[in-house]
């Protein structure tokens, strides 16, 4: 998809701040971040939702799962349920949840301490 900016990452064509990466996903710092950690977990296919991939190709999103639970083992967020830091996971669906960008992707977002309920 030409038109996809996320595409348009994994093709190379704009510059990303790569921080993890498999052959089917990849892991880059949002460039707008709302966290200290804010990174965003994508497959490199295209999929508009996370409802059309879990549709499409299940094993692929556990693969931005784990691609996600390896971004927080390497910011230092993972917790066993104990007193380290934690972190959330967030995909924004659809225009009431806010999502912009229609490819799916998973919000790593952690390094300070994240209100509950989300607005
Ligand atoms: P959404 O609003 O849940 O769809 O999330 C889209 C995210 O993409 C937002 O947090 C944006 O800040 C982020 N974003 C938009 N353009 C870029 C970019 O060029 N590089 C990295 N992140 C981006």
């Amino acid at each position: 998809m030409t038109d996809c900016l996320f595409c348009r990452m994994v093709a190379g064509e704009i510059p990303t701040d790569v921080v993890h990466e498999t052959e089917r996903v990849l892991a880059f710092r949002d460039i707008n971040p709302q966290a200290p950690t804010h990174v965003l977990v994508i497959p490199k296919e295209h999929h508009a939702t996370v409802g059309a991939l879990v549709t499409a190709d299940p094993e692929l999103l556990g693969d931005v799962v784990a691609g996600a639970h390896v971004v927080a083992t390497q910011e230092g967020l993972v917790t066993d349920g104990g007193a380290e830091p934690g972190y959330r996971l967030v995909t924004n669906t659809g225009p009431q949840a806010g999502q912009s960008v229609h490819h799916v992707h998973l919000h790593v977002l952690g390094g300070r301490g994240l209100g509950w309920p989300p607005g």
